[in-house]
């Protein structure tokens, strides 16, 4: 069962607004935890559902800890794939450098999920204590004394205590109160590409 988020600030009490933007991991994980510090939680998703696809994504470290304290680590669990042992070659079959172990189990200190597990998990965790509003982004921030006064991208008005910029590398709200994200992006000098294939020969 996924534990509620349900804060703990009792009724009558009002709850300040805040407007996540992005619900990716970070958004809806973000989410989660204003929910249960007592705020009203709003998330804009600029696409129709949280975005799926991808391969198993690594969970370990801090990030079992954190799993833990939001009680989802038991979900995580249950959904973690067999530990694999990876190795990247170049043409000649030399091996660059490995991540991960081999073995039957799960280890209980890295996790291997499906992307879309993880997703799942997170977005049942907030939907029925959260509201999600999916086609939406923000148009524009106007950062005000007690308030932030946003528009969204149909038009409609509000004003919240807290913006929070959870969407992504080329982060719309970053881009909105900072200016052009090409000032906070740096080359590293290469790219590199991950495919799934079903056997190597
Ligand atoms: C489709 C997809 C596949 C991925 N596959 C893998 C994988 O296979 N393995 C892996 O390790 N990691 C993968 N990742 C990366 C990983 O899931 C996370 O993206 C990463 O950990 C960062 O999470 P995040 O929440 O900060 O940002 P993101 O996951 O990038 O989430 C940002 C969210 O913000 C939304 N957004 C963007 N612009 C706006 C806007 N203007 N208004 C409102 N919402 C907006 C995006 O649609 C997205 O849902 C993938 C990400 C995506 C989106």
């Amino acid at each position: 069962m996924v534990p509620s988020t349900r804060n703990e600030i009792g009724a009558g009490v009002s709850r300040p607004e805040v407007l996540i933007s992005g619900a990716g991991f970070a958004g809806l994980a973000t989410a989660f935890g204003l929910n249960r510090l007592g705020y009203q939680v709003t998330v804009v998703e600029a696409a129709a559902g949280v975005r799926r696809g991808g391969t198993p994504v690594d969970i370990e470290g801090e990030t079992i800890t954190i799993l833990e304290r939001m009680g989802l680590a038991d979900l995580v669990r249950a959904k973690a794939l067999p530990s694999r042992r990876f190795e990247f070659k170049n043409a000649d079959n030399t091996t660059l450098g490995s991540i991960g172990v081999s073995g039957d189990q799960a280890s209980e200190t890295r996790y291997e999920i499906h992307r879309d597990d993880l997703l799942d998990i997170l977005y049942g965790a907030v939907a029925n204590d959260v509201t999600l509003l999916f086609g939406r982004s923000i148009s524009s921030l106007d950062e005000r004394a007690d308030s932030v006064s946003v528009t969204l991208d149909n038009g409609e008005r509000r004003d919240v205590a807290l913006i929070v910029g959870c969407d992504g590398n080329r982060s719309n709200t970053r881009r909105l109160v900072f200016g052009d994200g090409d000032q906070f992006t740096h080359f590293m000098g290469g790219y590199f590409f991950l495919k799934v294939v079903p056997e190597t020969g």
